[in-house]
């Protein structure tokens, strides 16, 4: 079975084409800059040199179109459309609706559609990609997987913000958490790669990136996770500021004139690492510019690590104990000095002990504590892809 797993942006469609049998990324690509000039698309096929398109992609139904002939002409992986037997979609935000992944049928859309005010800059561009696919290869089936779904098994105490309850009533204000897709993927494999028990095991995920996010799960179910409405709760991130005292945007608006409107996109895209330091929102940037000395790129990554180690801390006795503690994503795959000072500094107390040795080791699935250690901590790698084409196999099969 091959499943195309798509996740479109607003102005970007990536893709993966993976064949189930062995789980195998048959060929992966990029469509940039759709409804803009100057468009293009990146084809990558294991062992060729890639392919490259340049050409007008005014909408998503031409970038999925592209997407077919690409993966079937002449730099091709498989012969015809009818080789590939479905079609996974990310989708941001499934509101309390969804607690699963789900075959596309015009309720759902309805859905993803009603949801565009909680995830305003992601559900249109993947309901975009969605009818482009229907509309280029009809009678194909489309899977949603929700960002949202692992969020769906929180508890009330976990999920209810102390806010009139009317709120949640009239509009669904709840927490929800994001990297769902992530946080399902690395929990159940920190359980199987570190042999803990399917159904009890306390597994906390670390899920580093430019956006950052922490969750808490037993047995790969969700009981809490740092994101909340929307992905602005939580960590340091990149560009996000995580938790605020919600009067620092009252007070910035009334300051410096500004509505609500645009201090959130300044708390959503111009704060976290790049607002305290003015450098940069990728990390490296910020850990080049701590190592010359600059004192704000320091206190910006002592921050970010004093935060996902109180997230850790508050997700021990959430679930009162953890068995192991797994870092993913950009950040938790690559930077060993982030995870070493995350356990050395902060978490002596629950008894996790790293291996500097084992620590010494980029994007593959490796314990990373020592024998010693009274939590387990793991490098898993995340694959958003494969979770998404897993799902979809599942629903379609
Ligand atoms: P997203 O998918 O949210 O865009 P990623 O999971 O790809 O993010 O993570 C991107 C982040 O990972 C960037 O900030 C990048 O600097 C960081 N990163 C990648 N490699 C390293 C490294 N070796 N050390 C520190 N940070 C790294």
């Amino acid at each position: 079975m091959k499943i195309l797993v798509i996740n479109c942006g607003s102005s970007s469609l990536k893709y993966q084409l993976i064949d189930m049998e062995g789980e195998k990324v048959l060929a992966k690509g990029l469509c940039e800059r759709i409804g803009i000039q100057g468009s293009r698309m990146k084809h990558e096929v294991p062992g060729q040199e890639d392919y490259i398109v340049e050409t007008d992609m005014p909408d998503h139904s031409v970038a999925v179109k592209l997407v077919f002939d690409a993966l079937t002409g002449e730099h091709g992986v498989v012969k015809s459309v009818d080789e590939i037997n479905a079609i996974g979609h990310r989708v941001l935000h499934g509101g309390n609706k969804f607690t699963q992944s789900i075959v596309v049928n015009e309720e759902v859309k309805k859905v993803i559609r009603e949801c565009f005010d909680l995830g305003p800059l992601h559900n249109p561009a993947n309901l975009m990609g969605i009818e482009a696919c229907e509309k280029v290869v009809p009678g194909k089936q489309n899977v949603a997987v929700f960002d949202t779904t692992f969020g769906m098994t929180l508890p009330e105490k976990a999920y209810f913000y102390a806010i009139p309850k009317e709120y949640y009533d009239k509009y669904a204000i709840r927490r929800y958490g994001f990297h769902g897709t992530s946080h399902a993927y690395v929990s159940a494999e920190t359980i199987r790669f570190g042999g803990l028990d399917p159904e009890k095991a306390k597994v906390i995920v670390c899920h580093l990136g430019n956006g950052a996010s922490i969750s808490a799960s037993i047995g790969g179910k969700a009981v809490d996770t740092s994101m909340g409405l929307t992905p602005l709760e939580g960590l340091i991130m990149g560009t996000r500021s995580g938790d605020i005292d919600g009067a620092v945007i009252q007070f910035i608006a009334n300051h410096e004139n500004k509505s609500v409107d645009e201090v959130l996109n300044i708390l959503n895209k111009k704060s976290g690492v790049l607002g305290m330091t003015g450098i940069s929102s990728d990390f490296r940037d910020i850990e080049q510019a701590a190592e010359k000395g600059n004192h704000m790129a320091e206190v910006a990554l002592d921050a970010f690590r004093y935060r996902v180690a109180k997230y850790i801390g508050a997700y021990a006795a959430a679930m009162n104990g953890v068995d192991a503690i797994a870092f993913t994503a950009g950040v938790g795959e690559n930077d060993k000095v982030t995870r070493r000072l995350v356990v050395e500094q902060y978490l002596g107390y629950l008894g996790a002990k790293i291996d500097p040795e084992r620590n010494d080791v980029r994007g593959k699935e490796t314990l990373i504590s020592a024998d010693d250690s009274k939590v387990k901590l793991f490098l898993i790698p995340t694959n958003e892809e494969l979770a998404i084409a897993r799902d979809t196999q599942r629903l379609t099969k």
